[in-house]
């Protein structure tokens, strides 16, 4: 019998609720189905006897608190993860479990054998020897990503609720909208939270632990050619698809996301429209150094410029807009929330992994709202897709994590 009784039942039923975020969509939630899984985890909160379990106006989170039971004055911590699920299908979504895997065979997704999880491809699977995986059907996405996280954080506070021996600050906790949109976090209430620090239960494997994540901006460069008929162009024609793509080789050729890896940035095209008369590309540009990406920035504007000179006219128009910065400026300043994630990870026997995240996550913006947010593993692997998986085990070990945070929180 589990520690934690309810975590895989829960995690069960609340991934075969469709979640999936819309990346089209302008309202928040982005989705109906976002609001309606929501109001679901609001019942069962309200059910489980918290505190103050409402919807954030701003943000559609559902917010509800675990009072404190010691009378010491100890730092009030936050648990937070995301209901809604990557872009891939996630219409009925039939988690399949495989018991005391054995580290090396083929696991079957689909009836029909065209999707496995094979560990000479996902190597990641021979770390799991032993445990019970939950895996997908193939046909669609599993959707740990995030509703463990979700039934991580439940499954702590269940247990924290039934053994009261245990001391504890005030715990809030927020389940909130739209991550894989990148538009979640955006609406975020710190203040109606109430926190004093806070963790995102939202990485990967066991172990992980981020206080890192990119600077971002996108990139918008609109061109305006000139196009006349090719057998008078000589001298005349301003192809702007040929700007384009001299202004695409005029970035450092090997700054893109296929060539680098660790604390390396990076421009990254993602969209190329082109016609003789009219161009635009999309970038990203990411570093986790911030000088470094306002360099990067200054050199994608100063190619423009030049251009524009060569040209004499001003055909080259460069828009940025920056979308988050690294939390690990904000996080150095107040190192303790990461310090104590990581002691609790060794004090439950698991090895801390600490990396930037070549991302953002939903604390980069929260930490930069004024509440420290680094991001603790919540076990998924090959996140986003119908290989996605993740073991019982390492969730267990998160729920572990999690208690661990909080009761060293009311020991200081
Ligand atoms: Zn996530």
């Amino acid at each position: 019998m589990s520690k934690y009784p309810e975590l895989i039942t829960n995690f069960l039923s609340f991934v075969k609720v469709n979640t999936r975020s819309d990346p089209n969509s302008t309202t928040i939630p982005s989705a109906e189905r976002e609001t309606h899984f929501l109001n679901m985890l609001k019942e069962k909160l309200e059910k489980m006897g918290l505190a103050d379990v409402h919807t954030n106006e701003q943000s559609a989170y559902v917010f509800a608190t675990l009072p404190a039971n010691t009378e010491q004055a100890v730092p009030t911590v936050g648990l937070i993860s995301h209901i809604d699920t990557a872009d891939f299908n996630a219409e009925n979504v039939t988690p399949k479990i495989v018991k005391n895997y054995d580290g090396q065979s083929v696991i079957p997704l689909d009836k029909a054998g065209k999707y496995t999880l094979d560990p000479a491809v996902f190597k990641s699977l021979k770390k799991y020897k032993g445990d019970t995986l939950i895996t997908t059907d193939g046909a669609t996405l599993l959707g740990a990503d995030d509703k463990s996280g979700v039934a991580e954080i439940i499954a702590a506070i269940a247990y924290l609720q039934a053994n009261p021996t245990i001391k504890h600050g005030t715990i809030k906790i927020g389940f909130g909208p739209d991550e894989e949109i990148g538009t979640g976090a955006d609406h975020f209430d710190v203040n109606d939270f109430g926190a004093d620090v806070a963790y995102t239960v939202d990485g990967g494997p066991l172990g992980d632990l981020n206080y890192e994540t990119f600077n971002a901006a996108e990139a918008k460069v609109t061109i305006q050619g000139t196009d006349v008929h090719p057998a008078e162009a000589k001298g005349v024609m301003v192809n702007a698809i040929q700007l384009g793509i001299d202004f695409h080789e005029a970035l450092p050729e090997f700054d893109r996301p296929e060539r680098t890896a660790g604390r390396q940035g990076f421009f990254h095209i993602y969209d190329f429209q082109g016609s003789v008369d009219h161009t635009s590309l999309t970038y990203i540009i990411r570093d986790h150094d911030r000088e470094r990406f306002e360099a990067r920035k200054r050199l994608f504007k100063g190619i423009a410029d030049q251009m524009n000179a060569e040209l004499g006219t001003e055909r080259i128009k460069v828009t940025l807009k920056d979308q988050y910065y690294n939390m690990g400026e904000i996080i150095q300043k107040d190192p303790a929330v990461v310090e104590v994630a990581e002691q609790a990870m060794k004090n439950v026997g698991v090895q801390p992994h600490i990396f930037p995240v070549r991302g953002g996550t939903d604390g980069s913006k929260i930490s930069f709202m004024g509440l420290p947010t680094p991001n603790l593993f919540a076990g998924g692997e090959n996140m986003h897709g119908r290989f996605e998986y993740v073991s019982e085990q390492t969730m267990e070990k998160a729920v572990d994590v999690i208690i661990e945070i909080v009761k060293l929180f009311a020991e200081k």
